[in-house]
């Protein structure tokens, strides 16, 4: 059998604690009013996940412990134990059997156990729709609602109907997905909300970003190009420089050698000034001498003049020999002229010679005029003197002048050598100078790039190394672009960090909401098409399953009846109540009752006596029953309405099905009972808790046993 037993402790009027043995097709309870057979069946609905008191029969929870009586304490808590046979499978778990048990304290505490493990009462619901057994539908028909589908609306027989036939189990999936639906919808909501509401400051800040990179980009290529254009020229300023301090060494060794060089052409020069001879006073005291000399010879000359006059005299007196002398003494006169105009003395004394010759041969004319000839003699004599002493001045000047010539020729040589190595020491001093000039303009130029630079914001220490040198050509048009980029890197200002790194924080919520929509809308997706799977699994189950439960109802009704029909039909009507909520209200679908009674034309289903009522939901739940057959079904007082006939029916079915389904009945009726495997007797003690009697129905007879 599926149910094994059921176990009460302080559950209702099961003060104690009792076990039932539920090993049989069909358990009969039966014992008189109040006695707490319904309680049993509160106990199962209880243990099959029934939430709300009002189902079983209580205002609130508590009211599930036994309250206690003027003779016996109230309890604690309340347990109740149903223990089912699990040796087919029939649960999805790896026992044989399943134990459920849910327990309520005092304090509102509840616990559910499956197999001894706490679990959520949510996870027992499931794992008993699962397997198509729940608490409400047609599993449990409690006591008074044997009409309890004619009585339902449309929608709610439907459900009826899709828990018998196992699809609450979808139901509650479409129901979880609808709520996660609704969730994510809400949450998409909020995060569309939230995308908007950011969307302006954040295009404001992805602006101040672009700004800011926009920035850096400039400033990148404001630095590469310095880097080109200060760095090359600090790159050839101080290799010029290098090459500079070179030659400059270079100059400098090179003076200091012209300078020793010219020191050495002074020496040179002071000694051969020193070597001057002191021949200049001697050369003056020559041509004194030689005045000295001719002017004697002009004195002699004028005496020779003289006696040429007497000579010219005696000439006229003489005849012939006069005007022979007189032509001798026209020819010593023209001699006495030229040796006078003659420069050069061996000229003088060649004239002087002749004119000596003349006079010797004056004198072979004394007799003509004897004393002129003497005397012309002396005079002769002296001039000759005269002329030696001049011809020795004239060696002795001779010899001083090749002295001086040479130290002058000398003197000049050196000084014009001192002179060059002036020129030559002088030469490299300007080169020098000119050296340092260079390297001045030089350093001037670094210092302007330094200053440059550093107006700039950067150190001549910054600029990278070997980023090329700029063509001059290219200098200018490099120089105005840097000016263009400090320009825009001005409009631009300083990158605010607080900006920054507002837009990071607000791009990554911005990303974060995005994804979250893209994952809501997926989910969203996923979520639809899951439940329009569901829908449409619950739609193939059920519609294929109405049609036969449509046909055993109808069947059933001829058998209840003895003749008519019954019909069920899936109708549209409002979700909810039935009633009219307006055009808004959702149409679902819901099952509707038709039904045709013999010899009666009664149609509205309210018109039916109370026992009517139960027949047609007596063949309903047989309809139902007999297309999808649950492991167990309990019957409180279902036959409460039904005349004796009506009663045997009800018995003669449930044999029937018990083959596939177990019974529990609770009745007062004895020929339900007598259909039964089992018998329980409940009742109540004096001291106010219900008891229990096993009453096994067999053939040996009735073997009453108190539990
Ligand atoms: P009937 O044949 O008239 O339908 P029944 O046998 O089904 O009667 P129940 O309705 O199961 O009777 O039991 C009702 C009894 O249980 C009442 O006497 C009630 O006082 C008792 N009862 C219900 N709840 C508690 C409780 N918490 N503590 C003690 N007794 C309780």
């Amino acid at each position: 059998m599926f149910l094994k037993r059921l176990e009460l402790q302080g559950f209702k009027s099961f003060a104690d604690k009792i076990t039932l043995d539920l090993d049989s097709n069909i358990i009969a309870v039966v014992g008189p009013n109040g006695s707490g057979k319904s309680n049993i069946t509160d106990a199962l609905r209880w243990i099959l996940g029934e939430r709300d008191a009002k189902n079983l029969r209580s205002g609130r929870a508590e009211d599930l412990i036994f309250a206690g009586t003027q003779n016996k304490p109230r309890a604690g808590l309340a347990q109740a134990t149903l223990f089912f046979d699990n040796s087919t499978g029939f649960f999805p778990v790896d026992f044989n059997e399943v134990s459920v048990s849910r327990r309520i304290s005092r304090d509102g505490t509840t616990q559910v156990f499956l197999n001894k493990s706490e679990v959520r009462l949510k996870d027992i619901i499931d794992f008993f729709a699962k397997s198509r057994l729940g608490a409400r539908g047609l599993t449990t028909v409690n006591q008074g609602e044997s009409d309890i589908f004619i009585r339902s609306l449309p929608l709610e027989r439907r459900v009826m109907i899709e828990e018998i036939l196992g699809l609450k189990e979808f139901r509650l999936k479409k129901a979880e997905a609808e709520r996660r639906l609704k969730n994510s919808e809400d949450n998409l909501e909020k995060a569309a909300a939230l995308i908007e509401e950011i969307k302006p400051h954040l295009s404001f800040l992805r602006r101040q970003v672009t700004r800011y990179r926009n920035r850096e980009t400039i400033l990148q290529s404001l630095t590469e190009l310095e880097d080109r254009f200060y760095g090359g020229q600090v790159w050839n300023i101080n290799r010029e420089l290098v090459e500079l301090e070179k030659e400059r060494q270079a100059v400098e060794k090179e003076i200091l050698v012209k300078k020793e060089e010219e020191r050495a052409a002074e020496k040179e020069l002071a000694r051969i000034k020193d070597s001057e001879p002191a021949a200049n006073e001697a050369l003056k005291s020559i041509k004194l001498r030689k005045d000295e000399l001719l002017a004697k010879k002009g004195e002699l000359q004028r005496e020779l003049g003289r006696i040429e006059a007497k000579l010219e005299i005696g000439t006229r007196q003489g005849g012939a020999d006069v005007v022979k002398l007189k032509k001798m003494v026209d020819e010593a006169k023209r001699l006495v002229a030229e040796a006078l105009r003659e420069e050069d003395f061996s000229e003088v004394r060649r004239k002087l010679e002749s004119l000596a010759a003349l006079f010797t041969e004056t004198e072979e004319r004394r007799e003509v005029i004897p004393d002129a000839g003497e005397e012309r003699r002396l005079i002769a004599e002296k001039i000759t003197e005269l002329e030696k002493g001049m011809a020795e001045l004239e060696k002795e000047e001779e010899s001083f002048s090749s002295g001086i010539r040479e130290f002058n020729e000398k003197f000049r040589q050196a000084f014009l050598a001192l002179e060059g190595k002036k020129r030559e020491t002088e030469a490299f001093i300007q080169r020098l100078n000119r050296l340092l000039l260079d390297k001045e303009k030089l350093e001037f130029r670094l210092q302007e790039i330094t200053r440059e630079l550093s107006e700039a914001g950067r150190g001549i220490g910054e600029l990278k190394e070997g980023a090329g040198n700029l063509p001059e050509e290219e200098r200018e048009a490099a120089k105005r672009q840097i000016l263009r980029y400090r320009q825009e890197l001005a409009s631009i200002g300083d990158i605010d960090q607080g900006t920054m790194k507002e837009a990071e924080e607000t791009e990554a919520r911005h990303e974060f909401l995005v994804s979250q929509i893209s994952d809501l809308e997926k989910s969203i997706a996923d979520l639809r098409t899951l439940i329009k799977e569901l829908d449409g699994q619950i739609h193939e189950n059920f519609s294929a399953a109405f049609k036969s439960i449509d046909e055993e109802f109808d069947k059933f009704m001829k058998i209840m009846f003895d003749g008519g029909s019954g019909h069920l039909t899936m109708e549209k009507v409002e979700a909810g109540s039935g009633e009219n909520n307006g055009p808004e209200t959702e149409r679902v679908p819901g099952v509707e009752v038709d039904i045709n009674l013999p010899k009666k034309r009664i149609k509205n289903l309210e018109a039916l006596s109370g026992g009517e009522k139960s027949l047609v939901s007596i063949a309903a739940l047989f309809a139902l029953i007999s297309v999808s057959p649950p492991p167990f079904l309990v019957l409180d007082e279902i036959d409460a309405t039904l005349d004796e006939r009506n009663a045997r029916r009800l018995g003669e079915m449930v044999k029937k099905f018990a083959r596939k389904t177990q019974f529990i009945i609770v009745t007062h009726n004895r020929a339900v009972m007598e259909a039964a495997d089992i018998l329980y007797g409940v009742t109540m003690t004096p001291e106010g808790a219900s008891r229990i009697l096993s009453l096994k129905l067999s053939p040996e007879g009735q073997t009453p046993a108190e539990l």
